[in-house]
């Protein structure tokens, strides 16, 4: 095919269209993108060739012939996801709707440096793709979550503090080099906001997640998407000094860090000091579903430290809605109270009149979604479906 027959107002406005799942006459396209109808007929042909448009049987008819539909087809390709964390990656294939197809959890060790680590992952993902009947020329890309700073435009992890190793490694063309298709790459962080919004909270415009687990890190969504700011560094909020006097030294070098005082690996600490043994974020919840008020009491008073910060970025941003996720969300309400008390007190009552703070609703499946969705929003934007069209 030739690329210049492709007009970019037609083929992909017409796909954007029908990416929201609803089956549509010819007619009724030409009417929503005010094509003439011979080019609206053309472009079906070319999308229906491509298999990213099917033939839908949907068609409410009043009678007599119904008038053919087409639809979104979310089984033309599928994608790679991978979810990687220190300790273990969780990896899926999802169809282009971002449905799960299959999915595997796999012990990993990300100190095993990033051809180890991302070999292993590829060799799991092969394996899935063909417990998903697939093969890898059904691959619209992969897309990789990784536990560090990470500058999305390259795909390249920065100064990953708990990843020896991997700083400035090029792990796009690693995994092309391996499966042969477009690689995304971003941190943990920004990948589970991406899932909980698009899994959960799609019908709001503006959502800040935050991560608080070992470490505290957020997502930013404005206008349904990702805000990663202009190195990718958006969101990373554990670093914030805290709005009080205190001399608890950062592993990042600062003193008062938000993260040194309120994660779980944090809470663990001063609950050992006080004589209630805990290591991490895991160990700290468990304390608190037995009834340890000393845990309770720290998570609380965590919550408030997270929401004093997180008041400021309400005023600034004005989302509405405060997800709240990661390993020490799961002490439930305490934290969650803690942050609400905090933001209310701190913020005026035009930010916060209809904000919701809630506990994260995705889990630990927010980020092996959000990988999907980072690669399909990318790989079916307008102008990758261009190129996809003329492969
Ligand atoms: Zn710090």
């Amino acid at each position: 095919m030739i690329r210049g027959e492709l007009s970019p107002a037609g083929t992909a406005m017409l796909f954007q269209l029908l990416r929201d799942g609803r089956p549509r006459t010819r007619a009724e396209l030409s009417a929503e993108t005010g094509l003439a109808r011979s080019t609206v007929a053309e472009r079906i042909d070319t999308l229906l060739s491509s298999g990213l448009l099917k033939f839908s049987d949907k068609a409410n008819s009043t009678g007599g012939r119904p008038p053919t539909m087409f639809a979104f087809n979310p089984a033309a390709r599928v994608v790679l996801a991978a979810d990687i964390g220190a300790t273990h990656a969780k990896l899926a294939v999802t169809d282009l709707a971002g449905e799960v197809l299959v999915q595997q959890d796999k012990v990993v060790d990300i100190a095993d440096g990033p051809e180890v680590v991302l070999r292993e992952v590829c060799e799991r993902g092969r394996a899935l793709l063909t417990q998903a009947g697939r093969d890898e020329c059904d691959l619209l890309g992969v897309g990789i979550g990784l536990p560090g700073p990470v500058e999305h435009l390259s795909g390249k992890p920065t100064n990953p503090p708990i990843m020896p190793g991997w700083d400035g490694f090029d792990v796009p063309d690693f995994v092309r080099g391996e499966l042969g298709a477009v690689t995304l790459v971003d941190n943990d962080v920004n990948i589970m906001a991406l899932g909980e919004y698009r899994s959960h909270w799609s019908e709001y415009a503006h959502m800040i997640f935050v991560k608080i687990a070992t470490g505290i890190g957020s997502g930013l969504i404005s206008y349904g998407q990702l805000h990663r700011g202009s190195q990718g560094a958006a969101g990373d909020m554990g670093h914030v000094r805290v709005p009080y006097d205190t001399d608890v030294l950062c592993r990042c070098g600062n003193v008062g860090c938000l993260e040194a005082v309120a994660s779980g690996a944090a809470i663990a600490a001063k609950l050992t000091e006080a004589g209630v043994p805990a290591t991490n974020s895991a160990d700290v919840v468990s304390l608190a579903r037995n009834g340890s008020v000393p845990a309770l009491q720290h998570i609380r008073q965590a919550g408030r430290d997270i929401g004093e910060v997180l008041a400021m970025a309400v005023s600034l941003f004005n989302p509405s809605v405060l997800a709240v996720g990661g390993a020490l969300s799961l002490a439930g309400e305490h934290l969650i109270a803690g942050v609400r008390e905090a933001v209310y007190q701190r913020s005026l009552p035009l930010a916060t009149q209809n904000l919701r703070i809630v506990q994260s609703r995705s889990g630990d499946e927010a980020g092996v979604h959000g990988v999907a969705f980072m690669v399909i929003d990318h790989a079916l934007a307008p102008s990758q479906v261009e190129a996809l069209l003329s492969l």
